[in-house]
């Protein structure tokens, strides 16, 4: 079977909200349990613009900044992520209170798709052993196009002759995307954002980060900004 489209791609690359539980107000009760105490929100009086009262705000700064990680582990979020696979990789690396489904190429034997580098950045200047500078360059693009559409084209010959697709990925790039459920604690995707949306991360896997810090952000303020600051909110 022919494949007639280019399998390089760019712009698919995406962090989808699929669902979430909790709020910052089930860390203000998850933290009160221990009185056998519940909380409410300040105002409900406009639907969608709750807000906590000032002592439970208070109360959730307190648990941040005295690392009680406990209340922030009940509420939850799953994101879909279409990436390349160099960056799940490290997204990955992140585990405890966080559960992976990803797509797998044993069962997908379709043309994968793969991330263009538009330009490649240059390694950092003296003794810093992990990164890359802001100076880029676009002089390997043609050579580094050439070997992603090789690469795939073998993948696709290889699958069309009949061998398996759990050996004919053996020959797929890092740049190929890949999908994945991902489903965490709220504490979890916090030390995610703190890891990942920081400099020293690669700034590919870094836009993913700020991906999901404007999700968390949103669903989560108070418990976000208690550990961000005001200022990043
Ligand atoms: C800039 C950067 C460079 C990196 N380079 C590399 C690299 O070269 N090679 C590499 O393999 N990884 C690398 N990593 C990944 C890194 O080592 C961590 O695996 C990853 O950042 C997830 O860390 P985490 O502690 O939040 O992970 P998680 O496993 O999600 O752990 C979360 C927290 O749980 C606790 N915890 C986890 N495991 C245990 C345990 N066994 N016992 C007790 N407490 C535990 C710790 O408090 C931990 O911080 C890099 C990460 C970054 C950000």
């Amino acid at each position: 079977m022919k494949k007639t489209y280019d399998p390089l791609r760019d712009g698919i690359s995406s962090v989808q909200y699929i669902d979430h539980m909790g709020s910052d107000l089930s860390v203000v009760d998850a933290a009160r349990a221990s009185f056998k105490k519940e909380s409410a929100w300040a105002d409900p009086v406009t639907f969608g613009d709750y807000s906590l009262q000032a002592k439970d705000a208070k109360l959730v700064k307190y648990l941040a900044d005295h690392k009680h990680f406990m209340p922030f582990c009940h509420p939850h979020l799953s994101i879909r992520v279409t990436c390349p696979l160099f960056v799940a990789r490290q997204l990955s690396k992140s585990q405890v209170g966080l559960s992976i489904s990803e797509e797998s190429r044993r069962y997908v034997d379709g043309t994968p798709e793969v991330y263009i580098p538009k330009s490649m950045r240059m390694r950092p200047d003296g003794s810093i052993k992990q990164g890359s500078s802001e100076e880029t360059t676009t002089g390997y693009n043609e050579r580094v196009r050439r070997s992603l559409r090789a690469a795939v084209a073998l993948y696709d010959d290889m699958v069309d002759s009949g061998i398996a697709p759990e050996d004919a990925r053996m020959v797929l790039p890092q740049a190929m995307y890949t999908t994945f459920v991902w489903t965490g604690s709220l504490q979890a995707w916090l030390r995610v954002i703190e890891l990942r949306a920081d400099s020293h991360t690669q700034h590919q896997t870094r836009e993913f980060a700020y991906a999901i810090q404007g999700i968390v952000k949103y669903l989560w303020p108070v418990s976000y900004s208690a550990h961000f600051g005001e200022e990043n909110v």
